[in-house]
């Protein structure tokens, strides 16, 4: 039955379905961390809907919300009418949010998806400042999305913001293993806070005051990207200074995922705006975001959408944010997360194909290279992304579901929900050590 469906979507399916291309598995039944494929066969999933299951699959906490809303006879669907459950979602994630950030924020719910609420973002922060272009980052991962307002027909509703895709300048993100910018540490983040103060300040620069900077506090698609706290805080005084908005892309490292509720909180920068999506819905679509109210540019119906208030989720989103902080999960992720890093840094004598290994908390990158390769002038080998696919193939065989990342596309990325145990975290690492030692040899 397994190979039949499969067969099927492999017929019909655009290759942009790339899980299903990448994983051979017809997911029948879930609970925790283990995925049953239709074929009888068991696996640990540590992709965990891309970060989105803090709680794991149908956690008794979300499946109490599902079937409590579900027999209350609340409407699934109002378009975005206030409801009881959105409220309560919005206290619940207003209570896990930094109380400085808290006292000021406003919150707008988005499409569905974190793509939704990124665009929301850019051009809320378009509308706000009257300007136009964007600083990102090299190695970031904001969605997919562009060019629906371009299309729209409505004039008002696309004569308070720039048109189209934004113009976008980008900087490089810290990544110390390939540095771009030489050297991770204090010195990296000197020379990349005087780089970008270079670029924004020269008037022959080239960049015109953009609207917005947005960015990752750990790049998640990049590869498990940490990025000092020090070049945060200095991204933040940069921006500060220049009265440019700073976007915070929460939608993976949010909900516990980096070992505090929120991975703003490591570096104790204060974002204007927050994009959250993933894990805020505690397993089913939800998107918003959280901005400062001096950004509070929309006239009422600037940024509409149908689906913005899906009861459902308000209800499972609430229930997993309040239980990820009732139980500590967040400093869960910081000690499990910071025990297996540990363990798969020390593979790397054993296993030379592990060239890096970095993350934070439950948001953790192994980057596999040719060791064989030449070493750079950052003392970084050739990237393989062939070897990882192979990885990747071999963690199935032995019953462990990872997806790769990272710029070569030779990174496995570790997202186990939040709610792992000890003794899963180990059998996690015993197979994907079995499996680069089987796929390297
Ligand atoms: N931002 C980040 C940081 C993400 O990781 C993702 C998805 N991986 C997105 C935005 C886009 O979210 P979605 O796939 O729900 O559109």
């Amino acid at each position: 039955r397994a190979v039949g469906i499969l067969g099927r979507q492999r017929a019909r399916e655009s290759s942009a379905r790339t899980y299903a291309r990448s994983f051979p598995i017809v997911p029948v039944r879930a609970k925790g961390m283990t995925v049953e494929g239709a074929d009888g066969r068991r696996y640990l999933d540590c992709l965990s809907g891309a970060g989105t299951l803090a709680l794991g699959h149908n956690h008794p906490v979300v499946l109490e919300a599902v079937r409590r809303t579900m027999e209350s006879g609340a409407p699934l669907h109002v378009l975005d009418l206030a409801t009881p459950e959105k409220d309560d979602f919005t206290d619940a994630l207003f209570a896990t949010l930094p109380g400085e950030f808290a006292d000021r924020a406003r919150i707008h719910f988005c499409g569905p998806a974190g793509t939704d609420a990124v665009e929301a973002a850019l051009k809320l922060t378009r509308t706000a400042t009257g300007r136009r272009g964007v600083l990102a980052f090299t190695g970031a991962y904001h969605g997919m999305t562009a060019g629906a307002l371009a299309v729209t027909g409505r004039v008002s509703a696309r004569e308070r913001v720039a048109e189209g895709v934004a113009e976008v300048t980008r900087l490089p993100y810290p990544y110390p293993y390939r540095c771009p910018f030489g050297v991770g540490g204090e010195r990296g983040t000197a020379l990349a806070a005087t780089y970008a103060e270079r670029l924004l300040d020269d008037p022959a620069g080239g960049v015109a005051p953009p609207a917005a900077m947005i960015l990752e506090a750990v790049q998640g698609e990049g590869g498990a990207v940490p990025a000092p706290d020090s070049w945060l805080r200095e991204m933040r005084r940069i921006t500060a200074e220049r009265d440019i908005p700073l976007i915070v892309d929460e939608v993976q490292t949010g909900v516990g995922r980096t070992g505090a509720f929120w991975a703003v909180e490591h570096s104790g920068i204060t974002p204007d705006v927050m994009v959250m999506s993933k894990a805020i819905g505690g397993s089913l679509p939800l998107a918003v975001i959280v901005y400062d109210q001096d950004y509070d540019a929309w006239l009422p119906g600037a940024h509409t959408g149908t689906f913005r208030g899906n009861t459902l989720a308000m209800a499972t989103g609430a229930a997993t944010l309040r239980y990820v902080a009732r139980e500590g999960l967040a400093e869960r992720a910081a000690t499990v997360g910071a025990r297996m890093t540990a363990r798969l840094d020390g593979l790397r004598h054993a296993l030379p194909v592990i060239g890096d290994v970095r993350g934070r908390g439950l948001m953790i990158g192994v980057e596999l290279v040719d060791p064989a390769g030449p070493v750079d002038s950052c003392g970084a080998r050739p990237a393989a992304p062939e070897l990882a696919q192979r990885v990747r193939a071999a963690c199935l065989e032995r019953g462990l579901i990872i997806e790769l990342g990272g710029r070569f596309d030779a990174t496995l990325r570790l997202l186990p929900p939040l709610t792992i145990s000890d003794e899963q975290a180990e059998t996690v690492l015993d197979r994907l050590a079995d499996a680069i030692a089987h796929a390297s040899a």
